[in-house]
């Protein structure tokens, strides 16, 4: 289904707003494997908001367009779809109900405009507003279906995944459209899509589409088919062929984040965690903590910010700090030991690094160490050279060291397994 989305409102050509609503709908319905190939947005103009309709029909089998439902005069998109449809406008009576007992409820006077919000297209079908009070419709004209939405996301989101896809499902027939997403990290988008060019290319049921974003690559396989295990096998045959490639950068599915993947491989397996932080003053804590359940895994973030500090809580060795400095390999290491000696913990990880945007010690903004204590395995140091604003080289760090940690994880479950 060839779709495209109409914004009406004269405070998004201002820039006063942006066209979030567009964006979400493109989400929505590119999850539910409906193809949006345009986007429009148009003032409050009669005028031209129906030479956009025009435009519109002969293109696209279905059409969205979102704002305008309101009661004030400038809110028209009702009255052009229904002249440009020749549909009469006709009073949902739920609506009505709907409006009249909020204004009793408030005690407030209720306006002849306040009426006009419970106008619909006569004959469509209508999505009912529990969030405010102009319903959303939808009418099928020559085979173009026109779907009518409020301009409020707080009306329009729910009104969407609550009874507008799966009204456009049963249109679309019984096709199922499942979606599944891959989430890989230390491999860039464009290193990912030439491992997998032939892939991409290639596939087209399960559709495979990269997306970047923060030093994540994920890639979104939609497949439509009438039966869903079969749509569930085509989904695992094609991931089967993507982790052959690239698994290694593979960390979970959908939504998850690493940390989340972090603490609930660590709470399988049974393995505690610390952190000794400089550079991320903390964060690695802060963020592990907001993981419902890190309790079961993590046992204490130590932030040492100044080299005194890393030596009397931490007991980094002067002659280290002297040597080497605080953003050293050999610094990492030991707020890593320093940290395991004081929590016991089976895996620690330690941060230290400069994050800029000025050098430090002689060391270029992103010169990263992460410090590795794996159970009794020799303690490690990792070098990163990350890019970015103080901010963003903070982040990246911390995903670094999740990864580092996932991938010690996985190593040992192997050589255990090989015990076996
Ligand atoms: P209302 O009953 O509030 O008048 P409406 O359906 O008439 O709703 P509009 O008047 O077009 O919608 O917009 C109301 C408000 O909704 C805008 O001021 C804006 O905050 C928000 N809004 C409208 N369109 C969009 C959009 N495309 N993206 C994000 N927000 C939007
Ligand atoms: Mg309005």
């Amino acid at each position: 289904m060839k779709a495209e989305v109409i914004a009406v409102g004269s405070e998004l050509l201002l820039g006063q707003i942006a066209n979030t609503n567009g964006q979400f709908l493109s989400q929505q319905l590119a999850k539910a494997g409906v193809d949006v190939f345009y986007h429009s947005v148009v003032g409050d103009n009669a005028t031209r908001l129906q030479e956009t309709l025009e435009i519109a029909s002969k293109r696209s089998e279905l059409i969205i367009l979102t704002g305008g439902l309101g009661p004030t005069k400038d809110d028209l998109t009702k009255e052009v779809v229904a002249s440009f449809l020749h549909k009469e406008l006709v009073i949902d009576e739920v609506a009505l109900e709907q409006i009249v007992s909020f204004f009793e409820k408030r005690n407030l006077p209720m306006t002849e405009n306040n009426r006009k919000q419970a106008l619909v297209l006569k004959e469509a079908t209508i999505f009912q507003n529990h969030y405010g009070m102009a319903p959303g419709m939808a009418t099928i004209h020559q085979g173009v279906t026109y779907v009518l939405l409020p301009g409020p996301p707080r009306e329009m989101r729910p009104m969407v995944t609550e009874q507008v896809i799966p009204f456009l499902s049963s249109h679309v027939g019984d096709v199922q459209i499942i979606s599944r997403v891959l989430r890989f990290f230390g491999i860039g988008e464009s290193k990912l899509e030439t491992e997998l060019e032939d892939l991409i290319d290639g596939q087209s049921n399960p559709t495979i589409a990269p997306l970047a974003s923060e030093g994540e690559v994920t890639l979104r396989l939609t497949v439509k088919h009438h039966d869903e295990t079969q749509a569930a096998l085509l989904l695992d045959e094609t991931e089967r062929k993507i982790r052959e490639r690239v698994g290694h950068y593979f960390y979970g599915y959908d939504e998850t984040s690493l940390m989340e993947k972090l603490v609930s491989c660590l709470t399988k397996t049974g393995l505690s965690l610390a952190s000794a932080e400089s550079l991320t003053g903390g964060l690695f804590g802060a963020r592990i903590t907001n993981i419902p359940g890190a309790s079961a895994c993590f046992l204490a973030a130590i932030t040492t910010y100044t080299n005194d500090m890393k030596q009397s809580w931490l007991n980094v060795p002067p002659h280290v700090l002297e040597q080497h400095g605080a953003v050293s390999p050999e610094c990492a290491i030991a707020m890593a030991q320093g940290v395991k000696k004081l929590t016991k913990a089976d895996v620690t990880i330690s941060f230290t690094g400069v994050a800029g945007p000025s050098p430090s010690e002689g060391k270029e903004p992103g010169t990263v160490f992460i410090g590795l204590c794996f159970r009794d395995d020799e303690p490690e140091a990792i070098t990163l050279q990350l890019s970015g604003s103080r901010e963003q080289i903070r982040e990246r760090t911390l995903k670094h060291g999740c990864q580092q940690i996932l991938n010690r994880i996985k190593r040992w479950n192997e050589r255990s397994n090989d015990k076996v």
